[in-house]
């Protein structure tokens, strides 16, 4: 059948409000996906890694905190300074002095070495005697020259994984603060240890003890660094003395073209940095997570748009359509409608030429209905006359309102004969339809003029002659049907 031309650029008026919507929604997500990538990167790097290595640090130093202060009461002991000025008598007593100290501050070991004999007094007696140039009493004769009270001394054993043990050694003066030996405890600092798992299993960060020289001591599982020095491990060797040389900051190096975040701090104590790292795709994860899931959804959301839009502009086009064909008055259809369809049929019938019939049938007497029950009523019978008329037409046939009170009725693959039987018919349901005979007296019926098609027709002369045939029609006395052959 027929349809109205399509509307121009539909499609790409479509594409364009999706290409908007879609456009508008990447930009605005994209950049509230830097800056909030930006923002989480300095979050990360100046609070949440700073954090992390401050609570290594402050967990670290409240575990020194009381071997030290044991130490130092030792060191000030007058007791031990007595027992070492007046000539190391009874060693049996600072033997169970050491003991107790061992005993009751939970420690492995308490130690007193008399500068004067260089004695070594251990918790369980006097052991050996220290000696310039062995290697294990090395720390001696260096807490001996020392200006600063005591030492931290790590003795890290890396075959027993993150276990240290820490010698605190304080210099013992006498009255006249001249050094007369070296007091203190040695335990062992499982902190690290406990941090280590802690962190491991709470964080995806790599954690790193450090030393001075840039020897990490110790590492947590899984760490990214895994050379034993910083200052030889790729990537971050690029920023090892910039570390080393600070107290703390944080840092940014590239390692296996990942970006890899981290922070620094110095527990002066233990003379080594705690250094705490993750991986900046790690860290934003969550953030692209996001990102992706919020473009899911809004990319569902256009298509839904989109959808909804083209659906609203296919309805509206088809009202328009329909619009564009359809008599306002009585809903049929319009004199351009017929016009289209009667070009094409006869367009079609030159190639195959099937029957084409032409009915034109006109109200009779109408303008005295008007005149008389008015335009309103009139109108009323307009509509009624082409309810009664369309109900009786064939699908194949278009029925068309051709102006005022005609109708015109394109009747497909019929010969006269059969059109002017269908005119006979449709006049007569008109003439006796009971609508169009209301109390009023009202009798409405149709004149009607049919003509067929001929080879050399076109549409000006095949309507002529159904003009013709209604004028006869209405000349010979109206409600009645005439043909005009070609
Ligand atoms: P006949 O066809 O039998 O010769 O007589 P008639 O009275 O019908 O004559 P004619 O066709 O000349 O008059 C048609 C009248 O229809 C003229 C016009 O005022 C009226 N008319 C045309 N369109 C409309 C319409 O939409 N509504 C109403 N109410 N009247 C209309
Ligand atoms: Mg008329
Ligand atoms: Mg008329």
């Amino acid at each position: 059948m027929f349809s109205a031309a399509a509307l121009p650029g539909r499609g790409r008026l479509i594409v364009l409000i999706g290409g908007i919507l879609l456009l508008g929604f990447l930009t605005t997500n994209l950049i509230s996906f830097r800056v909030s990538t930006a923002a989480l990167k300095a979050t990360i790097l100046q609070n949440e890694l700073p954090l992390t290595s401050s609570n290594i640090y402050s967990e670290i130093q409240t575990d020194l905190l009381r071997p030290i202060f044991v130490s130092s009461l030792m060191s000030n002991d007058t007791f031990v300074k007595d027992w070492l000025i007046g000539g190391e008598q009874n060693p049996a007593q600072i033997t169970r002095y050491l003991d107790e100290i061992r005993a009751k501050y939970d420690v492995f070991t308490a130690f007193l070495i008399s500068d004067a004999t260089k004695q070594y007094h251990h918790f369980s007696g006097p052991t050996k005697v220290v000696r310039v140039g062995e290697p294990n009493d090395d720390w001696f004769f260096r807490v001996r020259e020392m200006t600063q009270p005591y030492e931290v001394n790590i003795d890290f054993n890396a075959a027993q994984g993150m276990e240290i043990t820490i010698f605190i050694n304080y210099r013992v003066l006498d009255y006249q603060g001249r050094f007369i030996g070296a007091t203190g405890v040695g335990l062992k600092l499982d902190t690290v240890a406990r941090i280590l798992s802690h962190y491991k299993s709470n964080y995806q960060r790599g954690i790193y003890f450090v030393a001075g020289d840039g020897q990490v001591t110790v590492r947590s599982e899984g760490a990214v660094i895994q050379e034993d020095n910083i200052k030889t491990a790729p990537g971050i060797s690029a920023i090892a003395n910039d570390i080393l040389s600070k107290t703390d900051g944080y840092f940014e190096y590239v390692r296996d073209s990942e970006i890899m975040l981290l922070t620094s701090r110095l527990i002066p104590d233990l003379g080594w940095r705690v250094i705490v790292e993750q991986r900046e795709s790690e860290a934003l994860s969550a953030l692209w997570r996001s990102f992706v899931t919020n473009l899911a959804i809004g990319i569902g959301i256009i298509l839904l748009t989109i959808g909804t839009i083209a659906y609203a502009i296919n309805l509206y086009q088809k009202r328009l359509e329909d619009m564009a064909v359809t008599d306002k008055l009585t809903g049929v259809g319009n004199r351009q409608l017929f016009d289209i369809a009667l070009d094409q049929a006869l367009k079609l019938r030159r190639r195959v030429p099937l029957p084409l019939s032409v009915l034109l049938i006109d109200i009779d007497r109408f303008k005295s209905i008007n005149d008389t029950r008015g335009h309103l009523r009139g109108d009323e019978v307009i509509r009624a006359v082409a309810m009664t008329l369309n109900e009786r037409v064939r699908e194949a046939d278009l029925f068309a309102r051709w102006g005022g009170e005609e109708f015109i009725l394109l009747a497909n693959n019929c010969r006269l004969e059969d059109a002017t039987e269908l005119a006979e018919t449709l006049r007569e349901a008109v003439a006796s339809a009971p609508v169009l005979k209301p109390d009023d007296g009202l009798r409405v019926t149709v004149s009607c003029g049919v003509a067929e098609c001929a080879d050399d027709d076109d549409a000006e002369t095949l309507i002529g002659r159904a003009d013709r045939a209604l004028y006869r029609a209405k000349d010979e006395g109206r409600n009645r049907v005439q043909a005009e052959y070609a």
